[in-house]
C-alpha cells in the first residue's frame, strides 16, 4: 500500500466528499464571511471555496448578528481540537482508474493523508490507520461515514481499543 500527501502551496486540497464537513467545522464559531475566508486561506483550498463559504454564511442568522457587533467581540476562539490528531475525519473516494482512496483529514487541518489501494477491506483500512497512528499518535475522535469497512465488527473492535469513535449523524 502506497500513501501520499496531497499538498498545494502549504494548503491542503480537500476532496469534494469532505468539503461540507470542513465547511461546517469552520462555521462552528459563526465568524462571518471575511474571517472564515481568512481562516480557510491559512489551511485549505478547493475550487470555489470562497463561494461555498459565502453561501453558507449568507444563510446563517448568527453570522449576520455577529457581523453587527463591535470588532473586539468578534475575536472568537476556536472550538477546534487543541492539536493535531485529536479528531480525524475519514472518507472513501473513488474508484478512480481502478483504485480506491481513503482520505484522512486531521481536523486541526495540518495534514491530509491519502491512502490508495485496489479495494478497501476492514483489514487494510485498519492497517492504514495503524500506520498513521504510529506516526501521529492516537486520535481522540474519529468521524466517518457509515461505509461497510467502518461498521464491521473488526473495525469497531480496533477503534474501541484505540480511540473514541463517532459516526457522522447523516
Ligand atoms: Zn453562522
Amino acid at each position: 500500500m502506497k500513501d501520499d500527501k496531497l499538498i498545494w502551496s502549504e494548503r491542503v486540497i480537500i476532496p469534494s466528499s469532505l468539503r461540507q464537513i470542513l465547511l461546517n467545522d469552520m462555521h462552528a464559531e459563526h465568524l462571518g464571511i471575511v474571517k472564515t475566508k481568512h481562516l480557510a486561506r491559512m489551511y485549505l483550498w478547493w475550487p470555489g471555496i470562497d463561494v461555498d463559504i459565502k453561501n453558507q454564511v449568507k444563510e446563517c442568522l448568527s453570522c449576520q448578528e455577529n457581523a453587527k457587533k463591535p470588532a473586539d467581540i468578534q475575536q472568537a476562539k476556536w472550538s477546534w481540537p487543541a492539536g493535531p490528531s485529536k479528531r480525524l475525519h475519514l472518507d472513501f473516494a473513488g474508484p478512480y482508474e481502478g483504485r480506491m482512496f481513503l482520505a484522512i483529514v486531521d481536523a486541526y487541518f495540518k495534514y491530509l493523508e491519502i491512502v490508495s489501494t485496489k479495494t478497501f477491506t476492514s483489514s487494510n483500512t485498519i492497517q492504514a490507520l495503524r500506520h498513521l497512528f504510529s506516526h501521529f499518535g492516537l486520535p481522540d475522535h474519529i468521524v466517518t461515514d457509515n461505509g461497510a469497512q467502518f461498521t464491521s465488527n473488526e473495525f469497531g473492535t480496533f477503534l474501541r481499543r484505540n480511540t473514541h469513535y463517532s459516526k457522522m449523524a447523516d
